[in-house]
């Protein structure tokens, strides 16, 4: 008997569940996103989005998804109305040298010479805005895609849309198996929420709090250090994301006193005064002790579910390898 698998439903609406969503629209199946949250809300919504693996296991797998995002990612940025585009980002350490990984030299990362990360105060390089005096040890340089969430995320939900895929929100399921019947595929890109979703302790909240402030003049590139404390400037077309935070916790809420001191820094380290504060917002990375769950398992009914969450810091430098992985999941 030939099974054809074309009712999907996928559980979760963040950059996970879209980016599967679109896939499966597009070869041809009849997929509905069903989700508690959609986009903005989501913890996708609260990231910085930049490409670069960070904070998700195990990294024989990691990488090769990335790398498959990344090509994804880079023809999107010649799609002005994705909100992807390509921005140098500089990775600094604070203590000696730092490592360039092994993956990013063919992606064209280069060391950042002394110059940027000595500059004068005064000086042509300081003037065009670095960073401060001494605040870096290294660093090195590599253009990556920077997806802006505002704009991303509804592009992925309108592409998804066009093509015949239904989006159903405010609905949270106990279960996997309270999915309508009617759908002989389940997807489970639950982020966090398959915590209880399917019981799976395993995933831990690395609660991440962000500032959007006003858009800073001449900050061209997007500057991260992930020697503590952790620290990023991310600058995007109608403003710019200061970060950051990475603590074991479940708190939603945001704290205007780290607010405060992420705020003080960025500009610190920029040498600016300090910006104007847009928003504020917190999002729970889905990390996962024994590493992303990307796997085909049966539900109780019988009905086959695909797991793809627990990607940690990095659900968008996955999102595009890991949906094809899953789309090649499915039982022909
Ligand atoms: C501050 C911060 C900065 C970050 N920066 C980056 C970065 O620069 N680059 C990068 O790649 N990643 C970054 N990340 C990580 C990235 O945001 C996450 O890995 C990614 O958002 C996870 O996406 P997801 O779709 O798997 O989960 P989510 O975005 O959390 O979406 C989960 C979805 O499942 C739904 N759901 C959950 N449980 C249920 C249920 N029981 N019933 C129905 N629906 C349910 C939710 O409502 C939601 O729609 C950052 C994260 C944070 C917090």
């Amino acid at each position: 008997m030939i099974v054809v698998m074309d009712h999907v439903a996928v559980i979760g609406a963040g950059v996970s569940g879209l980016t599967c969503g679109v896939l499966f629209a597009e070869r041809g199946y009849r997929p509905a996103i069903f989700a508690k949250e959609t986009g903005q809300q989501t913890t996708s919504g609260a990231a910085g989005a930049l490409w670069f693996p960070y904070d998700a296991e195990p990294a024989e797998k990691i990488i090769p998804w990335a790398l498959r995002t990344f090509e994804m990612l880079a023809d999107l940025a010649g799609v002005p109305a994705s909100g992807v585009a390509m921005i140098e980002l500089r990775q600094f350490s604070r203590t000696g040298e730092i490592q360039i990984p092994d993956w990013a030299i063919p992606l064209g990362a280069r060391p950042l010479p002394s110059s940027v990360i000595s500059s004068e105060p005064g000086s042509e390089v300081e003037k065009s805005l670095t960073v401060r005096f001494g605040e870096f040890t290294s660093g090195f340089s590599l253009r990556v895609p920077l997806m802006d969430t505002t704009i991303y995320l509804d592009y992925l939900a309108g592409r998804f849309v066009e093509v015949g895929g239904q989006i159903n929100t405010n609905i949270r399921f106990e279960n996997l198996e309270e999915v309508d019947p009617k759908f002989d595929l389940v997807i489970n890109c639950a982020g966090i929420g398959a915590r209880e979703l399917v019981q799976d302790f395993d995933l831990e909240p690395h609660r991440g709090q962000v500032a959007i402030v006003s858009k800073i003049d001449n900050l061209s590139c997007a500057i991260v250090c992930d020697d503590p404390p952790l620290m990023y400037a991310i600058p995007r077309g109608n403003d710019c994301v200061f970060g950051g935070t990475n603590n074991l916790s479940d708190n939603l809420a945001t704290d205007p006193a780290t607010t405060h001191r992420i705020v003080a820094e960025c500009s610190r380290v920029l040498h600016i005064d300090k910006p104007r504060v847009l928003a504020e917002r917190v999002g729970l990375r889905p990390y996962r002790r024994s590493g992303v769950r990307l796997e085909r398992e049966k539900l109780r009914d019988g009905r086959i579910v695909i797991h793809n969450y627990g990607h940690g810091g990095s659900g968008f430098t996955l999102s595009w390898g890991c949906a094809r992985e899953v789309v090649e999941l499915v039982p022909l």
